[in-house]
């Protein structure tokens, strides 16, 4: 069903789809949470494709015409719906009332296929494209974005949050969603799910789509950090409170997925390289103080300080 690269990858949704594909038991709207867009849109676009082969097949290779036309990113039943909307001519920074009334409009109709519709923010340009170089090329043969062909323009999905839905497309969006469906599956594609609207978090099951990978690539980046660590006085704290948050800016890293690569390098010392200045006491303490920052920032703390905070605990931590 999977791709096998994707399967070693992202073993939870891998297991979780195939699970609720093979079993009939797919709930009607999912949230796709993490770090990695394009896998999550693989997902969706992988899932439609069994949900509509006419082979009936769970080979990504398949080439009836349903899952071509999902190929191509053509299918008419599996609608991308982002705020840059090539069908409707028009980009924008917010999902609009005529896009929601359109869909509403298209839903209400009967239809032979399992319809899949999918939710993302997306940005287009050649910077974007340069940034995620390395993830384009990586998934170049597994899917297809959303198109204009006339135009050639390049969209990229990117992660929702509650400003992209204006108040009225998100009040028709949830009317929508609530009314029982047969054969309509909705994702929405996040990279948080406190970012969203609570009412529609509320309606959706909840799936991690994690890349291990990124996770990796922004450890090498601490490096820079972590090598300094433990910090010596308060003023070295703070220099490097302010070296982490720009990562963050620069590399347009989520401040999660930094965090989680910093409790990856003190879990890799807390394993493999105890000494005077870090004992496994002394390690497992700045853990927690790392989750703690974790929960915070999920309650909307202000990443800069949560660090500064974080930084300065260390100091008492590793005294
Ligand atoms: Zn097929």
């Amino acid at each position: 069903m999977f791709n096998e690269k994707i399967k070693t990858e992202f073993p939870t949704p891998t297991h979780f789809f195939e699970c609720a594909i093979k079993n009939s038991k797919l709930a009607h709207a999912y949230m796709l949470e993490g770090n990695d867009l394009f896998a999550q849109y693989y997902f969706t676009l992988q899932v439609a494709k069994v949900l509509n082969c006419q082979n009936n097949e769970f080979n990504e290779n398949c080439t009836c015409t349903n899952c071509s036309w999902i190929n191509q990113n053509k299918h008419p039943e599996v609608i991308t719906i982002s705020p840059i909307d090539y069908k409707q001519g028009d980009t924008a920074s917010v999902i609009n009332i005529a896009q929601a009334r359109k869909l509403k409009e298209d839903l209400s109709t009967s239809s032979r296929y399992y319809r899949v519709i999918i939710f993302t923010d997306a940005v287009e340009g050649k910077e974007h494209a340069a940034k995620f170089e390395e993830q384009i090329s990586e998934y170049k043969n597994l899917i297809s974005m959303p198109n204009d062909e006339e135009n050639d323009r390049i969209w990229l999905p990117k992660p929702l949050n509650a400003k992209v839905f204006r108040p009225d497309s998100a009040n028709t969006l949830l009317k929508i969603i609530e009314e029982p469906h047969n054969r309509i599956l909705f994702f929405f594609l996040t990279s948080n799910r406190h970012d969203m609207l609570d009412t529609i978090v509320s309606r959706c099951q909840i799936i991690p789509v994690i890349s291990k990978k990124i996770i990796r690539a922004k450890y090498d980046m601490l490096e820079e950090i972590t090598k300094n660590f433990p910090f010596e006085n308060i003023e070295n704290a703070m220099f490097y409170s302010e070296k982490f948050v720009e990562l963050t800016k620069n590399h347009d890293f989520m401040p999660e997925d930094l965090l989680a690569s910093l409790q990856e390098y003190i879990n890799q010392l807390l394993q493999t390289n105890i000494d005077n200045k870090f004992n496994s006491y002394k390690l497992i303490e700045f853990l927690k103080e790392i989750e703690k920052t974790a929960q915070a920032l999920k309650f909307n703390v202000n990443f800069q300080s949560a660090i500064e905070n974080l930084f300065t605990k260390s100091l008492c931590v590793f005294k």
